[in-house]
């Protein structure tokens, strides 16, 4: 095969050719500012009216409560810093999970400098949120539990009902980071008990650089960027009317055939899963087997350095990704398979592959195929793994 296989979903998406089409006249023609009064400018408001209203229909929620920002990381961070500012002189309480986004960890980290103080809730071994210990971190000074809809590396969904239950039990807001979600499985606002919710355009096939904040009616929040009077004077900035009109095509394409492509894509992905597991010895499927995205594969195999893996992948046009964040040379293994409970050797040798219904039986054969003859590979190299095999040969002949 010599064409690109992307299996790298949740780092970002294809933009969908609708989304790009909605957008192209905003930059050519209409161009106007949408605070401006002649009709040019009306043109860019009413456009923004009617995607807001798409996306608030997406997740029953009404227009008012969706604010347009810059993407996922800006709305997490909205969230967490204008809800501690604005809810300060109640507490200074926040709860959390070990296995959020760093755009949540890194801004509870910013808070923790400012003075709050921050639970970190385990997960067990397949990343669920251990809700015993959510019960019994929550005190009189909680002001707000924050825990992701679906985590971005293992693709595990939280029982999210049952988080905002306890969070409106004792009078706790309620922020979920669904940027993996959204798009792919329900969100309904109106259906779970979730007073805020983060989401980004790149992740379903919408445009970088844009996502929506949703604020439940009645949350006191403060405005995160200052300057103007946009969206209702909580985020200043001209709206990027592009970025929303590609966004809300997106969201159209997504939810109008959200079940099918599910369908599809829980077949690829437990398709692949089985090749795997049937193929290759010695790995272990990181994340819920059934709460899952319908996209998400990862696995840990031992003996192998995740980044040796995705360099060979990447040799035979396959897009993935590993557990380990490479931070300026120094190798980490994920804090997400570390909080599952993989040693740091075995989260080292991580892969996570995340399909799109663009993905084909033919492509995944081909990948299944790949990755097994490149582990063997590398595995036959490793010294770690010949003093195993030798050992467990020992083993067999006692
Ligand atoms: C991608 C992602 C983000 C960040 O979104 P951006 O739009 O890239 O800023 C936040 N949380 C999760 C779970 C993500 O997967």
């Amino acid at each position: 095969m010599n064409k690109l296989i992307y299996l790298d979903n949740a780092a970002t998406t294809k933009t969908a050719q609708e989304a790009v089409d909605a957008m192209l006249p905003y930059f050519t023609e209409y161009y106007g500012n949408a605070s401006s009064i002649y009709s040019l400018g009306a043109e860019s408001k009413k456009a923004m009216t009617e995607a807001r209203e798409e996306i608030a229909g997406s997740i029953g929620a009404s227009a008012q409560e969706i604010y347009f920002t810059a993407g996922g990381s800006e709305s997490d961070n909205w969230a967490l810093v204008a809800t501690a500012e604005a809810y300060e002189s109640k507490g200074k309480h926040i709860i959390t999970s070990k296995i959020e986004h760093h755009a949540i960890l890194h801004t509870c980290e910013y808070l923790e400098k400012r003075g709050f103080s921050i639970t970190y809730i385990d997960v067990d071994e397949n990343g669920v949120l251990k809700l015993d210990e959510l019960k019994k971190a929550i005190r009189p000074d909680t002001i707000l539990i924050s825990v992701m809809f679906a985590n971005n590396e293992i693709g595990t969904i939280q029982p999210i009902k049952e988080i905002g239950e306890i969070a409106r039990e004792h009078g706790i807001l309620f922020h979920t980071d669904a940027v993996q979600a959204y798009g792919h499985v329900q969100t309904r606002v109106d259906e779970l008990p979730i007073d805020m919710m983060s989401a980004s355009g790149h992740k379903i096939n919408g445009p970088k650089g844009i996502g929506f904040l949703y604020i439940r009616k009645g949350v006191k929040i403060r405005s995160f960027v200052h300057g103007g009077a946009q969206e209702r004077s909580r985020r200043a900035g001209t709206e990027n009317i592009p970025g929303i009109v590609g966004l809300a095509a997106a969201v159209k394409k997504n939810f109008a055939n959200m079940e099918e492509r599910n369908r599809k894509e829980t077949e690829l992905r437990d398709y692949l899963i089985e090749r795997i597991e049937k193929e290759i010895p010695y790995c272990r499927l990181n994340g819920h087997r059934t709460d899952r995205l319908p996209n998400n594969v990862n696995f840990s195999f031992q003996f192998i350095e995740g980044e040796s893996l995705l360099i060979m992948l990447d040799m035979k046009g396959i897009c993935a990704s590993s557990g380990s964040a490479c931070t300026s040379g120094s190798l980490d293994p994920s804090h997400v398979l570390l909080a599952i409970g993989l040693p740091h050797e075995i989260a080292h040798g991580s892969l996570r592959m995340t399909l799109s219904e663009e993905n084909t039986k033919e492509e995944i054969d081909f990948v299944a195929d790949e990755l097994k003859g490149i582990v063997e590979r590398l595995r036959s190299m490793s010294p770690l793994y010949e003093d195993f095999i030798k050992k467990e040969e020992k083993k067999h002949v006692q």
